[in-house]
């Protein structure tokens, strides 16, 4: 058997530890001589499951004692819809573009609110996030995405919003390192990068946002009330993602909680952008100060785009014939994207800059 390194944004790479145990535990979980696959939610075995994955994620990311653990379907991609649902009261929300996904939570949230788009980086191209130190007005929340996936920046600092609830899409960033919760209203994660294979997404709400006297025209599924109500039960969860989440979040607890991936993703990151920032072949495309723990895009630095192309493509091919698999960056970036979630070994990142200087080397233009 053969095993990659695989930089995918996503679905992405999952501890093999973890794996492992999912395929030891695949046909009989637990001495219940069955699968997680075929057991039913309200099962005794499956229980412990569900509930030990809450109390895993309460534990690992300090969730304050008010705040809902939900476990959801649909990806991020649905609560850029259940968020307005929701939230809406005065009618009006303040979201902050820095790229792709926060457009799409805009278009999103717009079917429903008024949207003040009160700061945006496009005019750089995302390549950093802009500077919004507080907020204030007669806004229902300010939705912010935390890490972009795409262009590979990311918040540091939050923007200070008073008593407005200030929301964001932790997708690609979730558990990468140490996160105040109480600063969140909400706060949302589609699985798949950092958690868990496709099909849950978390979402870490605070009790008072979670409405009851909402219109009656919210579909039943789309209420937070409903499955926190239920405990993420009103409806057949995602069973065995949640289970594979709960396996990476006790390989996450076992390597020191959100500290120690914050300790182990920063020094990951270094490696990368500190040949990035070095070398005169290739450069990182996101801002220092905004720069994404995850995701890090970067572009040769030849000119000419034709040749530039031309290259991009020879290194996707033949770093994918050394191992080293889902480089190509994304469309509206361009060139490569290495995306290095919290299962990414740092043995990988350095095969991945060993590779970047030999290639560096066999290409430097005469
Ligand atoms: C991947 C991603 C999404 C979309 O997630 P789905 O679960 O596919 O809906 C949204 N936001 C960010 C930041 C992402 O990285």
């Amino acid at each position: 058997m053969k095993r990659v390194y695989n930089f995918s944004a996503g679905p992405s790479v999952l501890p093999q530890t973890v794996l492992e145990k999912a395929a030891s535990e695949m046909l009989d979980y637990n001495g219940s001589g069955q699968s997680v696959m075929e057991m039913s939610h309200r099962s005794k075995a499956y229980k412990p499951i569900i509930e030990g994955t809450e109390a895993l994620v309460r534990e690992l990311l300090t969730v304050p004692a008010n705040y809902k653990v939900l476990f959801l379907q649909g990806g991020a991609s649905l609560q850029f819809a259940m968020v307005p649902l929701n939230l809406k009261k005065k009618g009006k929300a303040a979201f902050v573009d820095t790229g792709v996904w926060s457009d799409k939570a805009i278009k999103e949230a717009k079917k429903w609110l008024q949207v003040d788009v009160i700061a945006s980086s496009k005019a750089t191209q995302y390549d950093r996030i802009p500077e919004v130190a507080t907020v204030t007005g007669d806004y229902d929340y300010v939705h912010i995405t935390l890490n972009n996936t795409i262009v590979g920046t990311a918040w540091g600092a939050l923007p200070d919003t008073g008593d407005i609830p200030l929301v964001a899409d932790a997708s690609s960033n979730i558990l990468s390192e140490p996160l105040d919760i109480s600063k969140f209203g909400i706060i949302y994660a589609g699985a798949q990068k950092n958690l868990a294979p496709a099909g849950v997404t978390l979402v870490i709400v605070r009790e008072d946002l979670i409405r009851e006297d909402l219109p009656a025209d919210v579909p039943t599924m789309l209420r937070y009330d409903t499955h926190a109500k239920e405990g993420s039960m009103y409806n057949t969860p995602p069973c065995w993602s949640v289970y594979v989440m709960k396996l990476v979040l006790e390989w996450v607890k076992a390597l020191g909680g959100a500290e120690g991936m914050g300790k182990l993703n920063r020094e990951k990151a270094a490696i990368l952008y500190d040949y990035l920032d070095s070398g005169d072949f290739f450069r990182a495309t996101a801002q220092k100060g905004s720069r994404s723990l995850m995701n890090i895009p970067f572009l040769t630095k030849i000119g000419d785009p034709e040749k530039a192309e031309a290259i991009n493509k020879k290194f996707v091919a033949e770093a994918e014939a050394a191992g080293l698999v889902n480089l190509a960056g994304h469309r509206l970036v361009g060139g490569m994207r290495a995306s290095i979630y919290n299962a990414m070994p740092k043995e990988g990142v350095q095969a991945l800059v060993d590779f970047m200087k030999k290639f560096a080397a066999a290409n430097a233009e005469a």
